[in-house]
């Protein structure tokens, strides 16, 4: 769906050039939702304005549904930037219009007419959770509401693509989580591909299928979500995964566990997505004897699966242990045996 081949952008300044975006290759296929992570400063709004030619490349393709937006202009830029919608952090919608207005908008300029304007606008109020608000006005709407219309109103066209320009920085994180799921939704319910830039690890955990990590303008590390979360390479990227792993709660945990169950033997298990923890549980308690009591941990359900660490107990015969340590050792979690 999206295809770059080494891509430069280079803004020229009073103090000389920057280098926002420096020979990126990046492929995101339909369907997927893909995350580019990187500190303020490394060229992901720059990168993300590239794929609706909000910004021009300096070099390179950049192909987004089978046109290379740097070699047309005019109407054909024009049909082709329908394909692709557009949500930002502050949302950057119409205040003297309301919700069904700006929904409304980007179908006045595509020359939609009056009634199937009507009954998409309706459509896709439903599909955002807008029902009962089409008539108020951005001012009197939450953050979370705002960012809904901004997403009904990029998808109005139906794009193939959906960019996020950190399109949760500004909101709450009960609000970010609401907003993230109804992402998950659109993609799943209409098969768009969705491109989203973020500070925040947790976002990519959340929702992203593939990720690439940006530094000084260049993509340094690029993979699954899984296989980042697991062995992240570049220091980077490390750095981010710690974010959300915590590594210094997860030390008191083990001193605090340990004090409290004596015999027996505990168990880290760290889940990165490959297995839910529930049914894994489940299986345990009707294969084994043994006493097991979840302890405490971390563990948030994703589409793809569970992420996060639990210290369970296990209490009973050194061999039974043993065996249900083999068990869990069968599935795709990472078992640490802790003494
Ligand atoms: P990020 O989104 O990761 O914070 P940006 O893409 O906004 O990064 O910026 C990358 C680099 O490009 C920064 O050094 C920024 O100052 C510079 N930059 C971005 N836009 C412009 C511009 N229009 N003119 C000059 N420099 C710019």
């Amino acid at each position: 769906m999206i295809t770059l081949k080494n891509v430069e952008k280079i803004f020229k300044t009073k103090n000389g050039e920057v280098r926002a975006v420096d020979h990126v290759d990046l492929q995101i296929n339909q369907g997927e939702i893909y995350g580019i992570i990187g500190y303020s400063g490394a060229g992901k709004s720059t990168l993300i304005r590239l794929l609706n030619r909000l910004e021009q490349a300096t070099a390179g393709s950049v192909e987004v549904a089978g046109q290379d937006l740097t070699k047309i202009r005019g109407a054909n830029l024009r049909k082709a930037r329908q394909e692709i919608g557009m949500i930002f952090q502050h949302f950057n919608l119409l205040w003297s219009r309301t919700v069904r207005e700006n929904i409304a908008f980007p179908l006045e300029i595509a020359g939609v007419d009056k009634a199937e304007r009507m009954k998409r606008v309706d459509e896709l109020i439903k599909l955002v959770g807008l029902e009962g608000r089409e008539d108020a006005y951005p001012s009197q709407l939450s953050g979370g509401q705002k960012q809904r219309v901004g997403i009904a109103r990029a998808l109005a066209n139906r794009p193939k693509v959906l960019l996020c320009d950190e399109a949760t920085s500004a909101l709450d994180p009960q609000t970010t989580d609401q907003i993230l799921d109804l992402l998950v939704d659109i993609n799943k319910k209409l098969g768009l591909t969705i491109v989203l830039i973020t500070h925040e690890m947790h976002v990519i955990r959340k929702i992203c299928h593939n990720v690439s990590v940006m530094e000084n303008g260049k993509i340094v590390e690029q993979g699954s979500v899984l296989e980042v979360f697991r062995k992240p390479q570049q220091p980077i990227t490390k750095r981010f995964v710690n974010q959300v792993t915590e590594p210094e709660e997860t030390k008191e945990t083990i001193e605090h566990v340990l004090k409290k169950y004596p015999d027996g033997q505990v168990i880290q298990l760290t889940f990165v997505g490959d297995d839910a923890e529930q049914p894994l549980i489940n299986q345990l308690i009707r294969k084994f004897t043994i006493n097991i009591n979840i302890l405490q941990g971390k563990i948030s359900q994703t589409q793809s699966g569970a992420y996060g660490t639990l210290f369970i107990h296990l209490d009973g015969s050194p061999d039974e242990i043993k065996e249900a340590i083999t068990f869990i050792r069968s599935h795709k979690v990472d078992v640490e045996v802790i003494d």
